[in-house]
């Protein structure tokens, strides 16, 4: 009977079809609509939203209003520049181009079009050279998704949750025109599945998020990932969808590159409340200390990749931040500190017994690092000293341990700029789109913090648009 009725419910003659309802897939449907489409979106889930939902949903762009307002120099190419140096050669450039020439662009269609509010800040995470990643107010990825959602409810986008996609279908001549999806999807892998062929005239867009949580497709791809860890991402992340489009030929990079998240902490699970401590304070306004020396080991602000592979060599590792740090992040950790998953000490003599750290040693690293932010020079790590950094010598001190977790898959889809899905022969699969964390291009072999919400928008508005410049398909 419930067959009956979703068939029912779900057309199954579309133009448009997206798969998934993250930034990317909501971005895509969205702009479609706008621009004459008949589009539906699917998500397996039953809640919409991904891991955009439990994102920050900070999202970086250059050359802004608030940049101005702040005296901050700043263009798409210094954005390029800097993604470039993290990528190490592994990202596409002609598509990270188009990411931050259009950033800007995303970023006000945010607010004009969606209507999300931004705090009045300008952050800065490791590996951009100046500030320049805005976040929703309130914070989290909620908000725009929030937005997004009552967009596509005013436009007469329909989102259908708990229809799972398992395979594409192609034409005689090899065109993508439908896919078999599962309409009854839970997560009980017993459970029964109702499997209903939907069609889509124009194109489908694959917006189905990354793998980070797939440890099987993780270590089938990169077999010294090490599956102990910990994921920040939502435990319904998986590669099934990717794979999907593997089955019909279409070609992958990076798949062996994932991110990682140094700013998280075991004492919870997921990215967490000690997420915002470690990537919005200890970053910028605090220092990383390995507990067994008492020292620092790293620029706390280089890229996620190099401050991972430093934490992950010194295994014991703690943020630190004093009161005047966070009292100037203005980040509220109240819920942190309430689930001890951020520890508060009256002195620095607490803290280095709470973890048994030699105090003598602690007290000259922070000498040493108070010294330098005033001299605004970090000779040891070579650490941007911000004009709003100031010495750690105020109590109460928070401390968190810091453990990274796995975070977000650099690799994916191998698509070009009209985010076409190209196949092993570099030959564009009719038909197949794709944008946002499923893509592979963007990042290289490091994400910077902020920049999916940007590609996101902009991939997604994209495919939005070209799905429907596509004439002779059928
Ligand atoms: C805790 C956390 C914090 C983050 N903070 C930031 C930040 O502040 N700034 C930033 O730039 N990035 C951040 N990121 C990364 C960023 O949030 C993600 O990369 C981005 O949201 C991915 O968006 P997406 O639309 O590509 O995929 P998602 O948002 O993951 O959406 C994909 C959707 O596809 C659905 N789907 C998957 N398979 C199927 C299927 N078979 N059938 C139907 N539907 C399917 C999924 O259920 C999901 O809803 C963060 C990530 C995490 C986990």
């Amino acid at each position: 009977m419930k067959h009956e009725l979703t068939e029912t419910i779900i057309p199954t003659k579309n133009d448009v079809i997206v798969i998934g309802s993250g930034f990317a897939g909501l971005a895509a449907a969205i702009e479609c609509k706008i621009n004459g489409g008949n589009v539906i979106v699917l998500e397996k889930m039953k809640a919409i939203g991904g891991n955009s939902i439990i994102s920050d949903g900070g999202i970086a762009a250059p050359d802004t209003p608030e940049q101005h307002l702040s005296g901050i120099i700043d263009s798409a190419d210094k954005m390029f520049e800097d993604i470039m140096i993290s990528a190490e050669g592994l990202n596409d450039p002609s598509i990270t181009r188009i990411v931050c020439d259009h950033a800007l662009e995303a970023y006000m269609w945010s607010k004009e079009e969606l209507n999300v509010n931004y705090l009045p800040r300008v952050d800065i995470f490791g590996g951009h050279s100046v500030p320049r990643c805005y976040t929703p107010h309130p914070l989290s990825g909620s908000t725009m998704i929030l937005k997004m959602k009552e967009k596509c409810e005013a436009l007469g986008i329909k989102i259908y949750t708990g229809i799972s996609v398992e395979s594409f279908i192609k034409n005689d001549k090899d065109h993508v025109i439908g896919i078999m999806v599962d309409t009854n999807y839970s997560l009980d892998s017993k459970h029964n599945k109702i499997t209903q062929q939907l069609m889509a005239s124009q194109g489908i867009i694959v917006a189905t998020g990354g793998f980070a949580a797939d440890a099987n497709f993780i270590n089938k791809h990169n077999p010294n990932h090490t599956t102990t860890s910990q994921t920040t991402n939502k435990k319904t992340t998986s590669a099934e969808v990717l794979e999907a489009c593997m089955d019909i030929s279409a070609a992958t990079i990076n798949l062996d590159q994932i991110q990682w998240m140094p700013w998280s902490t075991n004492d919870e699970t997921g990215y967490g409340n000690g997420g915002l401590f470690g990537d919005y304070i200890v970053s910028s306004y605090g220092i990383l200390i390995d507990t067994k020396t008492g020292k620092r080991f790293v620029n706390e602000l280089d890229n996620r990749k190099i401050v991972t592979n430093k934490i992950l060599e010194t295994i014991n590792v703690i943020g630190i931040a004093d009161a005047q740090a966070v009292e100037k992040a203005a980040w509220d950790l109240n819920i942190a500190l309430k689930k001890g998953v951020i520890k508060s000490h009256p002195s620095l003599d607490h803290l280095s017994k709470h973890y048994e750290i030699p105090l003598d040693n602690l007290q000259n690293t922070i000498n040493d690092y108070n010294q330098m932010v005033l001299d605004k020079h970090d000779i040891t790590y070579e650490k941007t000293i911000e004009s709003w950094m100031s010495p750690l010598e105020t109590a109460p001190f928070y401390s968190m341990r810091i453990n990274p977790k796995t975070h977000y898959s650099l690799g994916g889809l191998v698509i070009d700029g009209d985010t076409h899905v190209l196949d092993d022969h570099g030959q564009i699969i009719q038909g197949l789109y794709a944008a946002g964390e499923v893509t592979g291009l963007t990042h290289g072999a490091n994400r910077l913090g902020s920049c999916s919400v940007t590609e996101c928008l902009v991939m997604g508005r994209i495919a939005g648009k070209k799905v429907l410049e596509t004439s002779d398909r059928q």
